[in-house]
């Protein structure tokens, strides 16, 4: 059994079929990918995961408890985050203020807002999400305005701000998406970072094969809906049904 498991799980938009009976058995503290082309389902399958669609059919169980019907703000409190394909950081706070929002939702067991002036007054909670700035080496930048940091560093941010809540499943939606190499790279070394020193599932969607196969153990391919195929990387990259499908070939 693994820490996730999908099952039949399918959803309709009007007459559209947008996920039709995926099956994915997740690892604990594995990484596993999954690609596919535009429109293959695969974010609707992360909104599925997080509470943000009910399927219409099939079960999806963390931990060995269905996530079903419960509300997203559940979800993530069982320990599962996620970080979005478009950054959702605040830019005009700093980049420890920033961090503050998640590190008193983790305490308070709510997203509630408060001041901030009232928030930098805790000083556990600054230590904390200090500690976490310093683990994801962005302590030099705690006082930046996040808005002005390169897209690799907001990148950097919401992926911290997704640890201070402490998940078990993170789960990405396309992480560098608009990056420049380099970022990318960053980005890459961050979460082979985040694998090796917690204990951690990661579910990655990832349009880029050098990020694919730089961090996952596994890859699900998913094409109109449905899994094609999953398999190891290696086993991945010489598929057939994948390259025709998937690598255009
Ligand atoms: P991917 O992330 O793999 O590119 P999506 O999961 O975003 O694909 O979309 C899968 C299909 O479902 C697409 O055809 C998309 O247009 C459609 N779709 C996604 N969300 C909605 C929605 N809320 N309402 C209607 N159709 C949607
Ligand atoms: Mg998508």
């Amino acid at each position: 059994m693994g820490i996730l498991e999908v099952k039949d799980v399918g959803k309709r938009f009007g007459g559209l079929q947008a996920l039709g009976d995926v099956n994915l058995s997740v690892a604990e503290n594995s990484c596993h990918a999954i690609i596919g082309p535009n429109g293959a389902g695969k974010s609707t399958l992360l909104n599925v995961l997080v509470g943000k669609l009910t399927p219409d059919t099939g079960s999806v169980m963390f931990d060995g408890q269905s996530v079903l019907g419960l509300s997203a703000h559940k979800i993530n409190q069982m320990g599962i985050s996620r970080v979005f394909q478009t950054p959702e950081i605040f830019g005009a706070l700093s980049v420890l203020e920033n961090m503050m929002i998640p590190c008193f939702a983790k305490r308070d067991g709510s997203f509630r807002m408060h001041a901030i002036e009232n928030m930098m007054r805790e000083k556990d909670i600054v230590d904390w999400a200090d500690r976490i700035l310093a683990d994801v080496n962005m302590a030099d930048k705690r006082h930046m305005h996040a808005a002005s940091m390169s897209r690799g560093d907001k990148r950097r941010l919401e992926i911290a701000m997704c640890l201070a809540q402490e998940p078990r499943l993170l789960l990405l939606d396309e992480p560098t998406a608009g990056m420049a190499r380099a970022d990318t790279n960053n980005t890459i070394d961050l979460l082979k970072q985040i694998k090796s020193e917690r204990d951690i599932t990661i579910v990655i969607i990832e349009h880029d094969m050098h990020v694919v196969f730089s961090l996952a153990e596994r890859i699900t391919v998913l094409a109109q809906g449905s899994p094609l195929v999953e398999d190891t990387p290696e086993n991945i990259k010489g598929h057939p049904k994948v390259r025709e499908a998937y690598l255009g070939e």
